[in-house]
């Protein structure tokens, strides 16, 4: 009988939105110690919209919209939609770049009309010790938003600045877990400033900040290695290493398809308040076989 109770348990997620492609994943799910959850797109809504842009002397802003957005056009990165959309609203008619290249957790460089440009991270900057007014990256990071830098030929030409909402199920599934004595975790490739305004706004238990994709999957093993039965929570590219390494990986539906490849169970809502519906549903299944 128990193997009916499973099938029959992955027909109702299913009808909830909660797909279960690896069942042994799913019976885990009702022992979990701690949740990883990455930020953009999971608990956030990952819908940037450009609140900012700083212009350096000299350089004009259409044409760094033009340049910065014929390169994203390329990424489906929420960070690249929001810049994007930007250029659509101003009706600016973007180019297709040359040897456009995608920087791992930190950006995106190609050639647009001849001329190389990159759109990138704070931590890009810092490693290739390119400066910038950090006083003004402070201000608009202390405020919640994500920033990026646009160069052209290697040399700054402006300051980027995104707003992304906390999606207000978090709130719910945070509250939930707290219950259910769970640890809640954040990872993002993210400045720490953005990270920390999210983590208070969410009342996480523990965030790690700009941390690379493989960074992610060797953090879900340390967790495991305190002890600890961890679920990985994502929906990024960026995200998939971790997802694999976690004891359940799950996937946000509305996220990117090598993320939903590698999950254990798939958020079609993506609605981070079904992670708690997943542990109760793999405890009332697996209780009644018991
Ligand atoms: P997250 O963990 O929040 O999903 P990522 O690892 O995807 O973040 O990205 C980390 C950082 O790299 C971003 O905050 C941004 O600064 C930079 N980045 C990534 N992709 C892009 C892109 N398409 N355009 C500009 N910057 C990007
Ligand atoms: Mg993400």
């Amino acid at each position: 009988a128990a193997p009916l109770v499973v099938a029959r348990s992955t027909a109702i997620a299913a009808k909830r939105g909660l797909l279960i492609r690896n069942r042994a994943s799913f019976e885990g799910a009702r022992n979990l110690d701690a949740i990883v959850f990455d930020k953009t797109g999971t608990l956030t809504e990952g819908k940037f919209g450009i609140t900012d842009i700083k212009m350096v002397e000299s350089s004009e802003e259409e044409e760094v919209i033009r340049l910065a957005a014929s390169l994203e056009a390329q990424s489906e990165h929420p960070i690249a939609r929001g810049i994007f959309e930007e250029a659509e609203k101003r009706s600016i008619k973007l180019t297709e770049p040359e040897n456009f290249q995608s920087i791992t957790g930190k950006g995106l460089k190609g050639s647009v009309d001849g001329k190389r440009v990159m759109v990138v991270s704070p931590g890009y900057m810092e490693e290739e010790r390119v400066s910038y007014d950090v006083d003004t990256y402070q201000k608009l990071s202390g405020e919640g938003k994500t920033v990026v830098f646009v160069l052209v030929e290697g040399e700054l030409s402006a300051m980027i600045a995104l707003a992304d909402k906390v999606r207000e199920s978090s709130k719910e599934a945070m509250k939930r877990l707290k219950e259910l004595n769970i640890r809640a975790m954040m990872l993002t490739g993210d400045n720490k400033q953005v990270a920390n305004w999210v983590a208070k706004n969410l009342d996480l238990d523990e965030v790690y900040a700009e941390v690379l994709p493989h960074q992610k999957a060797d953090k879900i093993n340390e967790v495991k290695e305190e002890g600890m039965r961890v679920a990985m929570t994502g929906d990024g590219v960026n995200d998939a290493p971790a997802l694999a390494n976690a004891d359940l990986g799950i996937a946000v539906g509305a996220g990117t398809d090598v993320a939903m490849e590698t999950a254990d169970v798939i958020l079609v809502k993506s609605n981070p308040n079904d992670v708690v519906s997943i542990i109760a549903l793999s405890k009332a299944t697996y209780r009644k076989m018991i």
